[in-house]
Formats: C-alpha cells, sequence, structure tokens
C-alpha cells in the first residue's frame, strides 16, 4: 500500500500528528523505535492539557507553586493561581499518546527509522524493525519527521537541520521523599544559580512517588552529574534513592526551514521547537505535530509544495512573540550570578508573576492591569541597566 503519510518518532509531536491524521481520514503508519523513556522535567500547562484532551490520570502530580531561587538562596514563591501546572511520567504518557494514535487508526510499528530514498513508485521510508531486527520498507506520500532532537529525519532530508544548537540537560529521577524540609510534592523549584547552571537553570520537579531533579547547560565542559549531585544536597535530596540517571539535548532555536520543499516536515525537537529560557517542549512539540498534520494533509490535497511552509507559519503566527520575549529574557538574566539575582528580584512583581505565569500556563500575552506592562518594562531596564540593585535574601 502507500500512506499517505508516515510519521518517524513516536513522541508528543509525532503522536499527536498521527492521531490528527488517522482523525481526518488519512492513511498514517507511525515508526517509534520504543525502549527509551524520554528524560524529561514532564511538566505540562494547562492549555496543553485542554488543547490535547490529556485525562486526569495521565497527571501523576499537580503544581500549585512554583519557587524561584536566586544565587544567595533568596526564595520567590509563585502561586499559581486558578489551575496547577501538570506533571505527567514519560514512560506512560508517550505510550498513552501512541495507543491513541493507533485507536484513531494510526498503524504503529516499531523499530527504528533508517533512511528514506525514493524512485519512480514513490517515497520510501526504511526502518529496522524491532522484534525480527528485518529491514521494512513502507511507501508513502509525505513523511514527518518527528524524531526528537539531533533528529536523523531533519539531518539528512532538510537545510542545515544538522545544526540546531543545544542546551544538553541531565537530570535523576529520585524516589520522591515527601513533603520534608524545603521539599513539598506540590511544588516546582527551579534553581537560578550559576553553581548548578552557569547559563541555564537547575530544577527539582515532583512527579508524585518520585521526582526529577537536574540542570542544563549549554557549555560542554560543565560536569553535568556534579551539578546534579549537588543541587541534590543543596535541596537536601542527597539521601534519596536514584531510580535512573539519563540525559538529553534540549534544542534551542527552531530552524528556519521546517520542510524539505519536496515530501517531508519536521515537528517538535526536531524542528528545533523548545522555548527559550524555560526549555519547555511538550506543548510546542505537540502544537508543532498538529499543524505538521495540517500542512501535509494540505499538500496531499493541493499537490502545492507551498503548503507545506504553513507548518511554521501556523506555529509562528501564534508563538512566534512569546519565544521572541522568552528569548530576550535568556540573553538578559541567564548571564552571570549578579542577572539571576536580579531576575529572581523581578519575580517578587506580582504583575511579572501573572504575565510569566499567563504565558506559560495559557501561551497568551494578557492583557495586564493598565500601565502593568509599562511597570514592568521599566523595571526591566532598570535592573538591566543596574540602575536598581538586587535586593539580597
Ligand atoms: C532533561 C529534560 C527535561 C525536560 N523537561 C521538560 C519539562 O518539564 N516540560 C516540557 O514541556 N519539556 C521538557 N523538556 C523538553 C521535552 O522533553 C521535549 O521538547 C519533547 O519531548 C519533544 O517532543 P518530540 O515528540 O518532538 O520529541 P521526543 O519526545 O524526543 O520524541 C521523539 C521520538 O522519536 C523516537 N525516535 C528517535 N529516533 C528514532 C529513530 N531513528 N527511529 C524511530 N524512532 C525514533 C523516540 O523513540 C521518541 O519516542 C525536557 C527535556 C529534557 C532533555
Amino acid at each position: 500500500m502507500v500512506y499517505d503519510v508516515v510519521v518517524v518518532g513516536g513522541g508528543p509531536s509525532g503522536a499527536t500528528a498521527a492521531t490528527d491524521l488517522a482523525q481526518s481520514g488519512h492513511s498514517v503508519a507511525l515508526i517509534d523505535r520504543a525502549g527509551r523513556i524520554k528524560p524529561c522535567g514532564g511538566a505540562i500547562p494547562p492549555r496543553l492539557i485542554r488543547d490535547f484532551d490529556i485525562p486526569d490520570d495521565q497527571l501523576v502530580a499537580k503544581i500549585t507553586t512554583a519557587r524561584m531561587i536566586s544565587p544567595t538562596g533568596r526564595r520567590v514563591d509563585i502561586p499559581i493561581e486558578n489551575g496547577f501546572v501538570g506533571m505527567v511520567d514519560r514512560e506512560h504518557f508517550d505510550e498513552f499518546l501512541r495507543v491513541r494514535a493507533a485507536e484513531a487508526g494510526a498503524d504503529r510499528m516499531t523499530g527504528t527509522y533508517t533512511g528514506i530514498t525514493r524512485d519512480k513508485d514513490g517515497t520510501h521510508v526504511h526502518y529496522r524493525d524491532k522484534e525480527s531486527g528485518e529491514e521494512r520498507v513502507l511507501t508513502t506520500r509525505m513523511v514527518i519527521g518527528a524524531d526528537g532532537a539531533r533528529s536523523n529525519v531533519a539531518r539528512t532530508e532538510v537545510k542545515n537541520g544538522d545544526k540546531i544548537p543545544y542546551v544538553m540537560a541531565y537530570h535523576e529521577i529520585i524516589e520522591s521523599p515527601g513533603p520534608r524540609g524545603d521539599y513539598h510534592p506540590d511544588r516546582c523549584d527551579v534553581i537560578y544559580d550559576g553553581r548548578i547552571s552557569p547559563d541555564f537553570y537547575g530544577w527539582v520537579f515532583p512527579h508524585g512517588k518520585s521526582a526529577s531533579v537536574g540542570m542544563g547547560t549549554f557549555h560542554r565542559d560543565v560536569d553535568l552529574k556534579k551539578a546534579t549531585a549537588d543541587l541534590r544536597v543543596a535541596s537536601g535530596l542527597d539521601d534519596c534513592p536514584t531510580i535512573r540517571r539519563e540525559g538529553a539535548p534540549i534544542p534551542l532555536r527552531p530552524l528556519d526551514d521546517w520542510d524539505n520543499g519536496r515530501d517531508v516536515v519536521l515537528a517538535g525537537d526536531a524542528a528545533g521547537v523548545v522555548a527559550p529560557s524555560s526549555g519547555e517542549g511538550i506543548y510546542y512539540a505537540m502544537m508543532g505535530g498538529r499543524v505538521a498534520a495540517i500542512a501535509a494533509a494540505a499538500k496531499l490535497q493541493s499537490g502545492m509544495i507551498k503548503d507545506l511552509k504553513l507548518a511554521r507559519k501556523l506555529f509562528m503566527r501564534e508563538h512566534k512573540n512569546v519565544f521572541k520575549i522568552l528569548g530576550a529574557m535568556q540573553d538578559a538574566y541567564y548571564k552571570s550570578d549578579e542577572r539571576r539575582e536580579r531576575f529572581v528580584s523581578l519575580c517578587h512583581d506580582v504583575d511579572v508573576q501573572r504575565l510569566t505565569f499567563e504565558a506559560y500556563m495559557n501561551k497568551e500575552l494578557v492583557k495586564a492591569r493598565p500601565l502593568a506592562h509599562l511597570k514592568i518594562g521599566v523595571k526591566n531596564l532598570a535592573h538591566l541597566t543596574g540602575v536598581v540593585a538586587p535586593t539580597y535574601a
């Protein structure tokens, strides 16, 4: 048979693309290599839960406070008003998404993608079947590359697909100690401290019975394991049993092109799409899968190559401004401990809290109280120019 679309990668982006395409009546195959749990903090915003119908039983914790911790140990607790941040366990969440794609009508293949060839009969996606070890070939009209950071599809099919800059992230999944000392199962801690990360941040994210403790950095000479061990000591979690240790890259910048001008479109981490500053990628991956599905369906119907561009266009129309602001924030505040101190200081402001949390929770830059944007702009400028000193704990 000839598939309408073969989706490579069954993480949040690929599974979403496969579900949407199958639901709209397309023939779809979803290839995932399986066997590895994606290293991830697992935090998802309410907008994701709403837009992608995530059932409550997928949430292993509901977070009601975010705590920002500065280099001097200042703690700013930001209450999450009118809702919560959901925490998912990627081992079960990704499988739930793949099962949902299959229930919608996608054919699931378990194996490792090995390449694409083309001839007069069409485009052929090659993969090694996990069970038999045999090479299999699927013929298709379109391919969606959703095989994550350092995507093989992107590297071989899309211009500059191998040139995405990455933060290296590492975390340890530990047994949760329950409420104790500085740890609370309903609170996410975000640690801005050059000793933990010189250019990103560290985190303690509760996952119900377990917790993710980790950090990321662009610097290749930072010892990620040592930084995480230090973070566990600083958070009073060094004596908790470790369940898993794992690392993975987080892409830093969306590619300029998400398609190959022919029959491939990328989605999620494969396209470099993760929010600057926060490293949040699950929502954007699912959104990326959705717009890739729209672009593939449009191209299948019209035959017009330009329809492939719809994926990036639709995505950026909605998220470009938030990405710009988060990118500027990362450039401005993740440079030095002095800047990090100022950043946490800024988080005291109730308007800053409301605006940043609305941008995270609902992916919208909301209208704030009259003059709030102006006030934040002035404060921001004052901090960046050093006109005001950070207030130390
Ligand atoms: C340590 C860490 C913590 C993070 N914390 C958060 C967080 O708290 N919240 C958040 O929103 N984001 C977080 N992220 C980012 C988030 O995990 C990613 O942005 C998101 O998983 C991207 O989804 P994706 O579907 O594009 O790619 P992935 O989730 O990477 O999925 C890719 C899929 O492709 C499959 N695959 C890869 N290669 C092949 C191949 N050759 N053949 C077949 N299949 C293949 C893999 O098996 C995988 O299932 C974190 C990332 C890291 C590294």
